[in-house]
């Protein structure tokens, strides 16, 4: 007969994450594209359709000089964000539009988001919408534009629909991916379009990654209150570091009061979660690409808004559909000065632009 007042710890506790080291969990470097205008950004492998323009950028090209020391090259913060001037970051969505899809002058959509799970339907005529709408996934039927989300450690995620020629882009941080920002989104993609499935393909960005991405307890309690995978999407991490492990006390200081010197640490790992997300949507494991990077741990090729304590550039996811009748372009030619001189659509568009959720 069991006993109904046996002590809390003989009772049957919930899955914990399991114990690993930061360097089991850093993602591969990912291999980035130098375009003819110097800017670098992330293809994605196995993505090579002739309709189809996406890719993710990386700080890396451009002409911002806010977020780097004083002797580098220019950068391509893609964000109005507070420190770097307006007119750079115009100029650079140009330049990567370029970098994407030949043509300078391909309106970038952006959003103006807030870790939500809004996702709306956009139409080439939202290019000349005076501000960006306020949402954190955009979806559209409509060629000639790039759909983009922003981000600086939050992981982007992009879907396409190979039949229907249907693209979408979600930005999908820790309160996205609580807010199951990606479901939703191909929930929209299947009510508004009749999208299937196994038509679909998606890839997940640069972000955070688990070797880096620290969080705390309530974290992991709110993603097990509703995600019964929640323990597999999180790592007690310790540091395998030598020096550490043979001299604990020097690191001693390093450390708040209560805890050890060497750990663990809770990290979450965004990636995954959003992976299990799709795959929960009924895509294939091989229909989803994870491109890799890390951006608090790679940040001389990424944006980290928590590597430089918020005061950082952002990057931008971009999927789009191109032109029927519009030959892709091999060596896309640089000619800003004639996109700029015709105040583009990208400039219309972020008129009134605010500083993005991360
Ligand atoms: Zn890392």
């Amino acid at each position: 007969m069991r006993n109904p007042r046996r002590p809390r710890s003989d009772r049957a506790r919930p899955p914990r994450p399991d114990r690993r080291a930061p360097e089991e969990l850093a993602p591969p470097r990912p291999t980035s594209r130098r375009a003819a205008n110097g800017v670098e950004w992330l293809p994605i492998p196995g993505w090579d359709l002739p309709w189809l323009w996406a890719g993710f950028s990386t700080r890396k090209g451009g002409v911002s000089r806010a977020y780097c020391a004083g002797n580098a090259p220019g950068e391509l913060n893609l964000g109005f964000t507070e420190g770097d001037h307006r007119a750079n970051v115009l100029r650079n969505r140009r330049l990567l539009a370029e970098a994407v899809t030949g043509n300078a002058r391909t309106p970038i959509l952006a959003l103006r988001q807030f870790h939500s799970n809004l996702v709306v339907d956009a139409t080439p005529s939202d290019a000349l919408r005076p501000a960006p709408r306020r949402a954190d996934g955009q979806i559209t039927a409509g060629p000639g534009l790039l759909l983009a989300v922003e981000t600086a450690d939050c992981i982007p995620v992009l879907v396409a629909d190979r039949r229907q020629r249907i693209v979408a882009a979600f930005h999908a941080g820790w309160r996205g991916a609580a807010k199951r920002i990606v479901e939703t989104g191909v929930g929209r993609m299947r009510l508004l379009y009749g999208s299937r499935p196994r038509d679909l393909i998606a890839a997940i960005g640069p972000g955070a990654s688990a070797c880096c991405y620290a969080v705390g307890e309530e974290l992991f309690s709110e993603f097990e209150s509703q995600f019964s995978y929640a323990p597999d999407l999180f790592h007690e991490v310790f540091s395998s570091d030598p020096i550490k492990t043979k001299y604990p006390m020097l690191f001693l200081t390093q450390r708040a009061p209560g805890h050890s010197p060497l750990g663990p640490s809770l990290h979450a790992d965004l990636v995954q979660a959003n992976r299990r997300q799709l795959l929960d949507c009924g895509l294939s494991p091989r229909s989803i690409q994870i491109v890799g990077g890390c951006t608090q741990c790679q940040q001389d090729l990424f944006f980290s808004h928590r590597a430089s304590h918020g005061h950082t550039g952002r990057m931008m996811a971009v999927i789009g559909i191109r032109e029927a009748g519009k030959a892709r372009s091999r060596r896309p030619e640089l000619r800003l000065d004639s996109a700029d001189s015709m105040a583009s659509l990208n400039d219309a568009f972020a008129a009134r632009f605010c500083s993005p959720a991360v």
